[in-house]
């Protein structure tokens, strides 16, 4: 899959993209990134991306034209580029949503700031996603999230595909709880189950655990 990253501030990605799953996504080669830097595509001298808004009213906004030039350049490398607006307006990020995106060749992510983007942007892309019901600063971290969940669940990436078959979310429950050495921490210890050796018993476990966590923490899913 090759990202591209729309963004007026191309710097924000450099180390969450040399570490952990995007690096090894990269590193594997299930995931190109390239950095599409937004003042490449102003015409003005002082190569601005934002003006005042119509109305009036506090606040900037992203112009438009930078934006639907910068995707028009992206498209017409990859015509089939799926374009992704980064807004709170749009559908909160699921798993489902993730894994379908994971399916895609070539995503752009549009990372808006300021007071957001023009409106006209809206018909330049193909979908809007918000990562939660907050208000970031920027859609690059909001980006960076969708980049990151989408990356996991390429072919490849994760070490143990099972791993992720069993994560939270991906068959409609929050996952069982882990250990690890030592036995005790702090007094408190480890479910004997997972220390007899019975493989049986171990799964058995982890799926009540599961189902009793996501009615305890998230009844919504259930429900779902
Ligand atoms: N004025 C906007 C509003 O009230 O809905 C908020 C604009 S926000 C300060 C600037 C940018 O951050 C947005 O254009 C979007 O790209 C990004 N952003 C903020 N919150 C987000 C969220 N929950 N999910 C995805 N992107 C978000």
């Amino acid at each position: 899959m090759h990202v591209h990253l729309v963004t007026i501030f191309p710097e924000f990605f450099a180390t969450p993209l040399a570490v952990g799953i995007p690096k090894r996504a990269r590193d594997v080669g299930a995931l190109r990134v390239s950095l599409v830097d937004l003042r490449e595509y102003t015409n003005d001298r002082h190569r601005s991306t934002d003006d005042y808004p119509y109305g009036g009213g506090p606040g900037m906004v992203m112009k438009a034209e930078p934006i639907i030039d910068a995707l028009e350049a992206v498209r017409a490398g990859a015509p089939r580029v799926r374009r992704v607006l980064l807004s709170p307006r749009g559908p909160v990020l699921s798993h489902a949503r993730a894994a379908a995106l994971a399916l895609e060749s070539d995503l752009a992510l549009v990372c808006g700031r300021y007071e957001g983007v023009d409106e006209r942007v809206r018909h330049f892309v193909d979908e809007e996603l918000s990562i939660g019901d907050y208000v970031l600063s920027g859609g690059e971290a909001a980006a960076l999230v969708v980049l990151d969940a989408v990356a996991r669940l390429l072919p490849g990436v994760l070490g143990n595909a099972e791993s992720a078959a069993t994560e939270s979310f991906v068959s409609g429950l929050l996952e069982y709880p882990h250990y690890t050495r030592p036995e005790i921490v702090r007094g408190i210890g480890v479910p004997p189950i997972l220390l007899s050796g019975d493989h049986a018993a171990v799964a058995r476990w982890r799926e009540a655990q599961a189902r009793e966590l996501t009615n305890r923490v998230r009844p919504d899913l259930v429900e779902e």
